[in-house]
């Protein structure tokens, strides 16, 4: 079995979901008391989302290589990056390190093709959303026709993402208003909802959206076990 390197804590409320869910696949794969291996670096978040905010992102791109780099020399064969938004520096990351990065977006849009979809929403950060690091990959690799929320939807979502969900908080009112805005999503003809944020898992489930739902997390989770494996 390989080494899973995650860099995590971005924010760990997801972290403790990839933990949860590569050790659940590979039990349930290899039977018995197997777990998977796996090197976690866990950031501050509130360092990166500052350098977040004030688009200070070679700075955060520091933060990972370094995170990255600590990985692989504590023995991981591949990195993971626990968050959609910070795949803006993916190709940062990987030029930097010598072992391969499993891109969250290939990992999701393979599951979208996989179900035999093409036009689908996007719900994550409005970085995730609205620029073009995520969008044209899903786009241009994979042939995916990508739909996003209008400006006030998106509004919200990034909102209850680090208002609410990176600091631990449902509520069952953000759970309402994200539902209302996949039902928008179905309204422009997305045929599935990609969840392009690692803590939308926690708040809606299969229950509150019309539409088959692409969890980033798990679908990422899922693809390093089988990288893991292979
Ligand atoms: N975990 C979130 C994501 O998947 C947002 C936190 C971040 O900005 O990294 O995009």
């Amino acid at each position: 079995m390989k080494t899973i390197g995650m860099i995590g804590g971005m924010s760990w409320q997801s972290t403790i979901e990839y933990y949860r869910l590569v050790n659940e696949s590979i039990q349930k794969k290899l039977g018995g008391l197997h777990s998977a291996k796996c090197v976690l670096y866990s950031v501050d978040f509130a360092e990166i989302e500052e350098w977040q905010r004030h688009g200070e992102w070679n700075k955060a791109a520091e933060a990972l290589v370094g995170a990255a780099q600590g990985l692989e020399e504590a023995g991981a064969d591949f990195v993971l990056i626990c968050t959609n938004t910070m795949h803006k520096l993916a190709d940062a990351v990987q030029s930097r390190i010598g072992i391969p990065l499993l891109h969250i977006a290939d990992a999701t849009a393979e599951a979208v093709r996989r179900a035999g979809l093409r036009r689908v929403g996007l719900l994550g950060t409005r970085f995730t959303m609205e620029e073009e690091f995520y969008r044209s990959r899903l786009a241009n690799q994979f042939g995916l026709e990508v739909v996003v929320p209008d400006a006030e939807d998106r509004q919200t979502v990034h909102r209850i993402i680090y208002e609410e969900l990176c600091a631990g908080a449902v509520r069952p009112e953000s759970k309402a208003l994200v539902g209302g805005i996949m039902n928008r999503l179905e309204a422009v003809g997305a045929k599935g909802v990609i969840l392009g944020c690692t803590e939308l898992g926690l708040l809606v489930d299969a229950g509150d959206s019309p539409l088959p739902l692409f969890d980033t997390t798990r679908l990422h989770a899922i693809a390093a076990v089988d990288w893991a494996l292979s």
